[in-house]
């Protein structure tokens, strides 16, 4: 799984950007894992501390929440994405602080004690954030390829990316090379 740098974009020390992106592709994409088993393990690979394995209700309120962030992904205008995040982020509860659970002195946005949850709804609205705010709501986006309905979160330095991975870029570029050859007169 490609994954950008923790502290790339939002100097936290889990990736939101990543787990937004992860949590909206499992559960809204066809290919994904909305179990609670597999909300689990997907939030302990972006290093949330996950104390017990994830409940049907907690599983449940992940899903509603990646349905909430797909919209943001998917809106083409960036005042309308920005509209739309800002709606989202004020369901959340923030409360920013600064946290060292072993790790070093780094930024909480929700409050001490927040429920898994919580934490996960509050870093991923802040990550996507920063995205808007640093790279331009165009660095968000749903996958070209006309069969793959995965999101993907651009936070390279280069050109934007328009497809969610190598995978679809390829197939997509295959593809227009051999519609061309096929049009063009023998
Ligand atoms: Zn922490
Ligand atoms: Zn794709």
């Amino acid at each position: 799984m490609a994954r950008t740098s923790p502290t790339e974009v939002t100097g936290y020390r889990n990736d939101g950007v990543g787990t937004a992106v992860a949590l909206v592709n499992a559960v809204t994409a066809d290919a994904g894992d909305p179990s609670p088993e597999a909300l689990g393990a997907l939030l302990a690979s972006y290093n949330f501390k996950v104390d017990g394995p994830v409940s049907d209700d907690e599983a449940e309120a992940l899903r509603r929440w990646a349905r909430r962030l797909r919209p943001v992904f998917a809106e083409t205008d960036e005042a309308r994405a920005i509209d739309l995040l800002n709606g989202v982020m004020a369901e959340v509860p923030m409360h920013p602080h600064i946290s060292d659970h072993g790790e070093g002195p780094h930024l909480h946005y929700g409050p001490p004690g927040a429920v898994l949850v919580d934490r996960i709804r509050a870093n991923t609205a802040v990550g996507l954030a920063f995205v808007i705010c640093e790279l331009g709501a165009a660095r968000l986006g749903v996958c070209l390829d006309a069969a793959c309905e995965r999101v993907y979160a651009d936070v390279s330095r280069g050109p934007r990316r328009r497809y969610c991975s190598k995978t679809c870029l390829n197939r997509n570029t295959v593809a227009a090379y051999r519609a061309r050859r096929a049009s063009a007169p023998a």
